[in-house]
């Protein structure tokens, strides 16, 4: 990781946004957003993690298992909008895209959210990760998918819904040219991963070299 980076990461973990208790086990007084001993919970996936994953032409990784603080972490930024929280969790993604050695992206592009997703929250959790993630790296973010009709949030469906989730869920705005590109695909949270692939699906239309796919965490099924 170059100086630069790591020092922005280092002052984004630094100031956490704080209430006075801790985020998971509501019970130690932490002027972080975790208390010491759960901080030290937070567990970053290994890089040999999910290699189904591992394709020619995408990898999708997550910095951490969706369980214990993290999943806390990752509800808490679903339901609150938080600058300073997107700011964290970023940070937590890019120290794992270090760790996966990665390339620099050419283009960080945020999954396209669904529109009930968009209107009970008010925002894209995906969207503020890929500034932050791109105020990391330094790195151009650009909203190039939007979602089609099937325009439903996923949280409600079974892992084998999620699986048979419609291919023709994204569109991406085809003046870009993406060719020989690296990209960067950011999400918050991801299951199967099948909404990252129909994502990326769309975006191979482009050509790009390589799509890289990082959620802050994943459940593992
Ligand atoms: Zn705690």
């Amino acid at each position: 990781m170059g100086k630069n980076v790591a020092l922005r990461c280092f002052s984004y973990l630094k100031n956490f946004v704080f209430p006075s208790l801790c985020l998971h086990c509501k019970e130690e007084k932490a002027d972080q957003i975790l208390c010491a001993g759960c901080l030290s919970l937070l567990d970053f996936l290994s890089s040999e993690t999910s290699e189904k994953d591992v394709g020619h032409k995408l990898e999708i990784r997550s910095a951490f298992e969706r369980r214990g603080p993290a999943r806390d972490l990752m509800l808490h930024f679903r339901s609150h909008y938080s600058q300073g929280l997107a700011k964290t969790l970023a940070a937590f993604m890019v120290v794992q895209w270090d760790h996966l050695k990665w390339p620099l992206p050419d283009l960080i592009v945020p999954v396209a959210q669904s529109l009930i997703h968009r209107l009970t929250r008010g925002y894209s959790t995906s969207l503020l990760l890929s500034e932050e993630v791109g105020a990391l790296l330094g790195r151009p973010v650009q909203q190039l998918l939007t979602r089609r009709i099937a325009d439903f949030s996923q949280e409600w469906l079974s892992v084998e819904q999620r699986r048979l989730l419609n291919k023709g869920a994204f569109r991406w705005n085809k003046r870009q040219d993406l060719s020989g590109k690296t990209i960067l695909l950011i999400d918050d949270f991801h299951v199967t991963g099948t909404t990252l692939r129909r994502a990326a699906e769309v975006l191979k239309e482009g050509f790009p070299k390589k799509i890289y796919a990082l959620t802050f965490c994943s459940s593992i099924v």
